[in-house]
């Protein structure tokens, strides 16, 4: 039994792994300031004696009680519209953010995991994208301040291992859906499904042949879960590699929700990646992992919780 913090908990990814982590009997400290999350997706976890919700701004100081054999550091922004509206958060969470939780890894001897992500390639110029690739990101664009504060949480991250022997991992997560995404959360599938499900305009951006390979909340979940038990502390890409256009994406969601929605092409947002697609043989051979769950299952539940959740 282990004693784990979750920072950005009460977010998308956060509160799956929460429940993962208590559904493992393990005991949870969730830590949160609801600048992107919500209460909704903790609801459940409340009256639970194995759960704790702390809220605080993990920017600041943190003071956790007792010990700690885990620390996961997802507190941060991650749609392209909430990290745009947020850039100075955003650039914080994953510096100083990134300092203060990895300072209490090292105070509290624990193993520390950092949410990273298929952003530190940018707008990649190799494809499929392998872990040796270095990226092509531009620090000064719009995109800039996610981008590279992930690349400085990476680095922070392997210089606190590399000086103060801290027990780490870095995940690099590609674009994961599911359950709980927040309705208005901007990204492509809430948007679609939203959109579809209203029977209103589905926005495609540019003319929609950009390509990005989505991957189910569970898989990347186990996956996250097999690479913190695991010894490897280079950084492994997490996702499906099963990649599709924006527009084939879009139809696919029209027809799976039986919208009558048409499709509205729209302006392209600077930087905007042309391709995304991890090489998961690392993730395959180190965790004996693969995703598993197939994109029409995975969309399928997640627009059943987006029918619940818009009360249709
Ligand atoms: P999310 O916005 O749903 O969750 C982020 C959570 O962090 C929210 O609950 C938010 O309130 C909290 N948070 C932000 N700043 C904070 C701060 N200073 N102090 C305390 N809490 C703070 O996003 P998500 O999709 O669940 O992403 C979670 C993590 O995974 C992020 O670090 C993100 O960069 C990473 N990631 C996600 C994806 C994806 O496809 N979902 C892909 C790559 C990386
Ligand atoms: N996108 C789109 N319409 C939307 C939202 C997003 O066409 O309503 C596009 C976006 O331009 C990008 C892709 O979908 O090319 C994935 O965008 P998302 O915000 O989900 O993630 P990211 O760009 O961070 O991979």
């Amino acid at each position: 039994m282990a004693r784990v913090l979750i920072t950005g908990g009460a977010g998308f990814l956060g509160s799956h792994l929460c429940d993962k982590f208590i559904a493992a009997g393990d005991d949870v400290i969730c830590m949160d300031n609801f600048i992107t999350g919500s209460p909704d997706n903790i609801a459940h976890l409340f009256g639970n004696r194995k759960f704790k919700f702390i809220e605080h701004d993990v920017t600041e100081y943190i003071y956790v009680d007792g010990d700690l054999d885990y620390i996961l550091h997802f507190a941060s922004p991650a749609s392209p519209i909430d990290y745009l509206k947020l850039p100075i958060q955003t650039l914080k969470v994953g510096s100083l953010g990134t300092h203060k939780t990895l300072g209490l890894a090292k105070a509290k001897n624990a193993r520390f995991l950092i949410a990273s992500t298929s952003e530190v390639y940018g707008d990649p110029l190799e494809h499929p994208q392998q872990e040796n690739y270095w990226g092509n990101v531009n620090p000064v664009g719009f995109r800039g301040v996610y981008d590279e504060a992930k690349r400085f949480a990476e680095a922070m991250t392997m210089a606190y291992h590399r000086y103060h022997n801290v027990d780490t991992r870095i995940v690099r997560i590609f674009n994961t859906y599911g359950p709980r995404m927040r309705l208005e959360d901007g990204r492509a599938i809430p948007n679609f499904i939203n959109q579809s499900l209203r029977n209103q305009p589905v926005t495609v951006y540019g003319n929609g042949t950009q390509t990005r390979s989505v991957c189910y909340v569970d898989d990347l979940v186990e996956g996250i879960y097999r690479l913190l038990l695991s010894e490897e502390v280079m950084p492994v890409n997490i996702g499906n590699p099963d990649e599709i256009t924006m527009l084939e994406l879009a139809n696919e969601i029209i027809e799976l929700t039986g919208s009558k929605s048409q499709i509205d092409f729209m302006e392209l947002p600077s930087d905007d990646p042309k391709v995304r697609k991890p090489d998961t043989t690392r993730a395959k051979e180190l965790l004996n992992w693969s995703a598993k769950v197939d994109r029409k299952q995975g969309l399928k539940n997640t627009i059943e919780d987006f029918r619940k959740r818009l009360h249709l």
